[in-house]
């Protein structure tokens, strides 16, 4: 696996891993995650014996089980269920072609959103400097004996929690988008390479790839899976959104066309305001 992908699935991984439940170690990993697809309750494990003394662990409907549904749900060999998931991350990664159209446009998304603060950003920007200039003048006027030493002080106390109110809100500005970008990078990248990833996890980490993913993975008895998703999931697994993605890429590259027929130049535009502390 290449290093870049590992770092990826560790980080997306990383952050389910303090939910996870140092009591589930022993569990099979697919429980808490399967659920009937008729009913909705959890399936659980059971274990049956054939006439040669062989044991099979089957995953069986809950409600089913405990009488408190009138559900009909067959039991399914676990084994089964571990395949038919392995085979859906087969029908969710996405193609490399996919994933650089669906990273383009959510950046673009980000980018817009903050064009959208720059006035604001430039505002906090120029309260900076009007306090930084202040605290020069300031000092100046001490030295010239025309402030003295208590006011000196108070006034430099004031400068001085002025501006770290600013800059805790530029660079809060500033981590929350670099923040984003950099979930958005690794869940996609997970997402592009998931079905080899998953093969190759052992049973915690298919564990926290199933729980990273999927907020359920119901099973109907025709043997096909329906999921809900996590975050972002949700929307990078969405084909809607992939659709969205491609006609995005197809007219940025049309408008690329035009800009380069006609000799035009991008407007490059200096997002990042932010170049001090
Ligand atoms: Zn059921």
């Amino acid at each position: 696996m290449p290093r870049e992908v590992w770092y990826q699935v560790q980080s997306v991984l990383d952050a389910h891993k303090s939910a996870a439940d140092a009591t589930q170690i022993h569990d099979h990993y697919l429980k808490g995650t399967v659920y009937c697809g008729q009913c909705g309750s959890r399936l659980i494990i059971c274990n049956s014996r054939n006439r040669h003394g062989k044991v099979y662990p089957y995953f069986v409907c809950s409600g089913r089980h405990g009488d408190t549904s009138d559900c009909t749900r067959q039991a399914v060999l676990i084994e089964d269920v571990e395949r038919l998931i392995e085979s859906y991350y087969d029908r969710i990664q996405i193609s490399g072609e996919t994933r650089q159209n669906v990273a383009g446009m959510m950046h673009a998304q980000f980018d817009q959103l903050m064009a959208a603060d720059t006035q604001e950003l430039a505002g906090l920007a120029a309260g900076r400097d009007r306090l930084d200039n202040e605290r020069v003048k300031l000092l100046q006027a001490h030295y010239a004996d025309a402030v003295p030493l208590d006011l000196l002080k108070q006034e430099q106390a004031r400068i001085g929690a002025e501006l770290e109110t600013i800059n805790n809100r530029i660079a809060a500005h500033h981590d929350e988008y670099a923040a984003a970008r950099a979930n958005l990078e690794d869940a996609i990248g997970l997402l592009a390479n998931v079905a080899g990833i998953y093969r190759r996890c052992d049973d915690a980490n298919r564990r926290l790839c199933n729980q990273a993913f999927f907020t359920a993975i119901y099973l109907d008895d025709d043997g096909e899976p329906r999921v809900t998703y996590q975050q972002p999931y949700d929307a990078l697994c969405d084909p809607e959104v992939q659709a969205n993605a491609l006609n995005w890429a197809a007219e940025t590259q049309k408008s690329d066309e035009v800009q380069t027929r006609t000799g035009a130049v991008p407007p490059v535009e200096g997002l990042n305001l932010v170049t001090s502390g």
